[in-house]
């Protein structure tokens, strides 16, 4: 990204940083940001196709790690439509998007994925 990586620890997590994130990116890549329903409730993220919206919210859990995760299905959905949800084209678009947005996918918090992302993250030697 044009502005300094994102730190997960220190970088507050609210919906105005998100879509400033969020923006970067999707300039960067040539796509249409995603609108962002932000929730108080939600607990989990969640990407919709449909109108291509994240849900998000200050409650969910992982915070930018989560909104890394949705972004990435943004991602997939324009490189492709009908991809698995969590499958390889995912995987890698997860690894882009972490890189571009902390400035090292190693960054990314792949061990507290799920199952199949967190072994892409082992085989990529991205855990340490
Ligand atoms: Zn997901």
């Amino acid at each position: 990204m044009a502005c300094p990586p994102l730190d997960t620890k220190r970088d507050l997590f609210s919906r105005s940083e998100v879509v400033r994130v969020f923006s970067a990116l999707s300039v960067e890549l040539g796509i249409p940001a995603p609108a962002i329903h932000w929730s108080e409730r939600s607990r989990n993220g969640r990407y919709h196709v449909v109108g291509g919206v994240v849900v998000l919210g200050p409650n969910v859990w992982r915070r930018w790690h989560c909104a890394l995760h949705e972004f990435a299905h943004h991602v997939t959905y324009f490189v492709a439509r009908d991809a698995p949800s969590h499958g390889r084209v995912f995987r890698e678009a997860l690894e882009m998007v972490a890189s571009m947005a902390l400035g090292d996918a190693a960054r990314y918090a792949w061990v507290s994925e799920y199952r199949s992302i967190a072994m892409h993250g082992r085989r990529r030697g991205l855990v340490r």
